[in-house]
């Protein structure tokens, strides 16, 4: 089995764009899960030679579907909270690296921190994705996430593929 690479983060820093630009004409495989929603992409890619599996997470949840609920401390509604609380402990116990990801433009939210908090306890490789980083100006705003305690913040810009190959080196080194 090709080594997991799960994407985790509150909804709207990224994650998505990131993943299509990895995955691009290949399919993306919708993951069905008994007792999940679906909710989880696949698709396999590589980088310097090494192949692995992107999972995106968090995607159909924001659909529709979804009541507003009520909003907490974090920013989001409970039940949006609690779904990506869920998707972070999965990405722990099922991936071999994990991209939190997080946006340089709106810096640290409640949320981050609390799925930062969830990170800290893994021993897995946890890597920090500063994104939409679009330009020098939004780059410099990177640093500010160390204080999420998950070590260096790499710049991206999933939109426009800057910084994307750092990242992409920095996986490939953990696998
Ligand atoms: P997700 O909810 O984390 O999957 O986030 P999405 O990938 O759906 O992106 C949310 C919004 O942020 C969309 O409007 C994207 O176009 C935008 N976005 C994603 N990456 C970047 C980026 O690098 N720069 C900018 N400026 N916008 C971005
Ligand atoms: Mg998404």
């Amino acid at each position: 089995m090709k080594p997991l690479v799960a994407i985790v983060g509150r909804p709207n820093v990224g994650k998505s764009t990131f993943f299509n630009r990895m995955i691009g004409e290949r399919r993306a495989i919708v993951e069905d899960l008994p007792g999940t929603t679906r909710d989880r992409l696949y698709g396999d890619t590589d980088w310097n030679g090494r192949t692995f599996t992107l999972i995106d997470t968090g995607g159909l949840a924001l659909g529709e579907g979804t009541p507003p609920g009520q909003v907490g401390l974090s920013g989001l509604s409970g039940d949006l909270m609690e779904h990506v609380r869920s998707q972070v402990q999965l990405a722990i116990e099922e991936a071999d690296v994990i991209v939190f990801m997080v946006d340089v433009r709106t810096g640290i939210t409640t949320a981050d921190e609390e799925v930062a908090a969830l990170l800290r306890r893994t021993n897995k490789p946890v890597i920090l994705a500063a994104n939409k980083a679009d330009n020098d100006s939004q780059r410099q705003y990177a640093p500010e996430f160390y204080a999420l305690g998950l070590g260096e913040p790499i710049d991206i810009s999933a939109l426009h593929g800057l910084g994307t190959g750092d990242l992409l080196d920095k996986i490939v080194e953990s696998l």
